[in-house]
């Protein structure tokens, strides 16, 4: 039986990854190092990265977390899952934004909701990068509130039809399926997770053009007017769509907090290159003691980050073990929550920092630290605001008595 110190005492955590799992970093690794020129030119041109899909797909590494039954599935435990998002976090979160959706709202919650047709027919293409998948939850008025969502759906001859508009979608131009989260017209309870077929009549997606950051992402709006839906694309449970959503938002989370502690990492890397090349006052500038102030802190953030990290992956990898334990999906949920609030902050920091660290270089997109710096951001608005994870945790220590709101 599984007791609670194997996952809430830190000194028994083993964050060990196998020679199997190794290999996969490995192969993470490399494609991250091919990508780079890419996706350098696709930032300063400001236009979507193309070659995510298929640098990525030909190394096999679309589908890290899904079963090795279906496609490319390559079986990753939580660990070497998180370790792997972090190494593409380094790369910059537009890339890093691409998996968190394909593979932790999408391939993560079909693999965990889907029936075994389901998870065949989608899964399958989707670890290939055949059919990219994206997650449609936000809209213009329900953010923070998901459960105010609007959208809808009628259900007609055995099939739903699905009216409603979906803002702020990644990959919501690029996806095969958007899982979109409705209510039964004219009611208020009942969510439910339709995968809508992107190529079906009725559906529209419009890029977001005007962003603060992440040029090379696609950020969409999406609309849909009557969108037919077959039945076997209702993914869970009828009802249980906000219990869908949630568990995908946790997943995302974990995956946030990997990619925020891989920005964390290229910005002391490019900060320490930097500070060893940079002469000002008759010396390197790595010299100057302030300058050391704002590299210790950014290394000690980042094992702060790190450790946060490692301790969500591992947590939810002994609740992926043990699905049916409701103690351990609260442990999971709080240590994801923490993981992905803090190396959100503390990434903004860093990027500022190597911006700071940079001087004037470090406000060109021409240089990393700039880029991190507007992209990062983004990272304390999705997949819960700061605000809403501040009072998630707080629920942790205080007891769910306490909660504000529902
Ligand atoms: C680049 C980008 C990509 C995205 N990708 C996706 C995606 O793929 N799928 C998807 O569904 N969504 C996506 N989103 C949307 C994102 O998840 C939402 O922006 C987020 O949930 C916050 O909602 P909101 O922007 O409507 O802010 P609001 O909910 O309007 O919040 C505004 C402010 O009020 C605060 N606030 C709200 N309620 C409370 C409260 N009860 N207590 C205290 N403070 C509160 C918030 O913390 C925030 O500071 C994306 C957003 C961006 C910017």
């Amino acid at each position: 039986m599984l007791e609670q110190d194997d996952y809430m005492n830190l000194s028994k955590m083993n964050f060990d990854v196998s020679e199997e799992q190794a290999l996969i970093l490995e192969q993470v690794d490399r494609v991250c190092r091919q990508i780079r020129p890419v996706e350098d030119k696709c930032y300063l041109e400001r236009r979507i990265n193309d070659q995510v899909k298929p640098m990525f797909g030909k190394a096999h590494l679309l589908g890290l977390p899904v079963s090795r039954k279906y496609g490319d599935g390559q079986g990753a435990d939580m660990v070497t899952y998180a370790l792997a998002i972090e190494r593409i976090g380094r790369e910059g979160t537009g890339l890093r934004t691409f998996f968190s959706v394909h593979m932790a709202l999408g391939q993560m919650t079909v693999q965990l909701w889907g029936n075994e047709e389901q998870r065949q027919r989608i899964l399958t293409p989707a670890t290939k990068g055949d059919a990219i998948l994206a997650f449609g939850l936000t809209e213009p008025n329900a953010g923070s509130d998901p459960a105010s969502l609007t959208t809808y759906f009628e259900e007609k001859e055995g099939k739903y039809f699905l009216t409603g508009q979906k803002m702020w979608i990644s990959l919501g131009s690029t996806a095969k399926y958007v899982l979109v989260f409705a209510y039964p017209k004219g009611r208020r309870e009942g969510m439910c997770g339709f995968m809508v077929d992107t190529e079906t009549p009725g559906f529209r997606a419009e890029l977001i053009g005007q962003k603060l950051g992440l040029p090379t992402a696609d950020t969409s709006t999406l609309y849909l007017e009557k969108v037919e839906v077959p039945k076997e694309n209702l993914l869970g449970p009828p009802g249980k769509g906000m219990s869908v959503a949630l568990s995908g938002l946790m997943n995302g989370r974990l995956s946030v907090a990997a990619g925020c502690v891989g920005v964390m990492q290229d910005c002391l890397d490019e900060s320490v290159r930097y500070s060893g090349v940079r002469f000002q006052h008759g010396k390197v500038i790595g010299k100057h003691q302030l300058v050391q102030r704002h590299i210790g802190l950014m290394s000690t953030n980042l094992d702060a980050a790190k450790l946060l990290l490692l301790k969500a992956a591992f947590t939810k990898q002994k609740y992926e073990e043990n699905p049916s334990s409701l103690e351990l999906r609260e442990a999971t949920d709080l240590a994801i929550t923490k993981a992905k609030y803090f190396a959100a902050k503390a990434s903004f920091d860093s990027a500022n920092r190597a911006v700071q660290v940079f001087g004037a270089n470090g406000y060109s997109f021409e240089n990393r630290p700039a880029r991190h710096l507007v992209d990062t951001r983004v990272t304390m608005i999705y997949e819960g605001a700061n605000e809403i994870l501040e009072q998630k945790i707080a629920l942790g220590s205080l007891g769910k008595q306490f909660e504000a709101f529902s």
